[in-house]
């Protein structure tokens, strides 16, 4: 089958001819027929996420028709539509019998430390890939199985119950997701804070409060928006100290801040006034579960969940299309997604 590959840190990846993977009881083989290129996938090739295993299969967003199942697996048939949740838990540690399967030590990530997507076929565990109805188009089922999925845990994390209100911090990939999942959860007014201008343009399209960080003090803005208060929930998707502290500052007494944003930076807080008087949390975000995959899928099939058709750009599964949308994710200011949708 045809794969593109990471052959050598920091090179183009490349067009390979490789043998279909063999399944055991408990796998699916999957003919591949959507793989998001992702933000993290130009972070491998760079070298600035480390990958151990080369030559490897990049891809981690994979939605398509299951082509064989192995015995062990009940809940599917050859011919299914399913989406892959992209971590692969060794299912017997302590944090694997909790549901935590994002602290397992032996964990896998496909498209990371196993072969992805980026080819004809996959082959994942049985418990990686969850039925896709046929209303969600399969560039949809493979999208939101990683930034929409890790808005939806960052929401679970901050607890956001219905009626509370959000503010939100960046507005890139997860923010787009957080946004509209908030929303289906029934939340309250919604801040988006951004300095992007066209960022800004469609937060306030779909119904937020744009707070344009260069000219306004997003704190500042939200405190006065909310008569003094301030916001139920904060969640930081950029990974920036100034506007994780931001984050924290912005919340009402007894609330919560979720960071998902990665940065090296230290944050400060002044930890009586700003911290314990007010008994705001500060939560940590990391990845996402199985468990709310499930959910996910089903605000999508309710369109509570939407990536309008003009927000999804493919190209073929073509070593020199997929390193071009690769190079073009490095200034993307919009929210277009590229997939791969693989030519027969
Ligand atoms: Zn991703
Ligand atoms: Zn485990």
């Amino acid at each position: 089958m045809r794969a593109v590959r990471l052959v050598q840190i920091g090179k183009s990846l490349e067009e390979e001819d490789v043998k279909i993977p063999g399944i055991d009881v408990s796998d699916v083989l999957i003919r591949v027929a959507a793989a998001g290129i992702c933000h993290s996938d130009a972070h491998y090739r760079a070298g600035i996420s480390k990958i151990d295993r080369l030559p490897l299969t990049l891809g981690h967003e994979v939605a398509g028709r299951v082509e064989k199942v192995g015995s062990d697996v009940m809940h599917l048939s050859a011919g299914d539509r399913v989406c892959v949740h992209y971590l692969v838990p060794c299912g017997s540690c302590e944090f694997c019998e909790r549901g935590l399967e994002q602290f397992c030590r032996s964990g896998e990530m496909i498209g990371k430390h196993r072969d992805g997507g980026y080819a004809e076929f996959i082959k994942v565990p049985g418990a990686n890939a969850f039925p896709l109805p046929g209303e969600i188009p399969f560039e949809v089922g493979a999208i939101i199985m990683c930034s929409s999925a890790t808005a939806l845990h960052a929401l679970n994390k901050a607890r956001l119950k219905a009626g509370e209100s959000i503010a939100i911090f960046g507005f890139g990939g997860l923010g787009f997701s957080a946004l509209q999942l908030a929303r289906a959860l029934d939340c309250g007014d919604v801040y988006v804070v951004e300095i992007n201008p066209a960022k800004l343009a469609s937060a306030a399209s779909m119904g937020a409060v744009a707070i344009d960080a260069r000219s306004e003090d997003p704190v500042e803005k939200i405190k006065d928006a909310t008569g003094g208060t301030g916001v139920d929930v904060a969640l930081e998707l950029i990974g920036s100290a100034k506007t994780m502290r931001q984050a924290v500052l912005c919340l009402a007494p007894l609330r919560r801040a979720a960071l998902v944003g990665l940065t090296a930076e230290s944050m400060s807080i002044h930890p009586y006034t700003e911290l314990i008087n007010k008994e705001a949390e500060i939560i940590g975000v990391s990845d996402h579960l199985a468990t709310e995959i499930p959910a996910l899928v089903e605000f999508a099939l309710s369109g509570k969940l939407r990536f309008p058709q003009e927000t999804l750009h493919a190209v073929d599964l073509d070593a020199a299309q997929i390193n071009a949308a690769l190079d073009a994710l490095q200034d993307s200011v919009d929210h277009v997604r590229t997939v791969i949708v693989p030519l027969k």
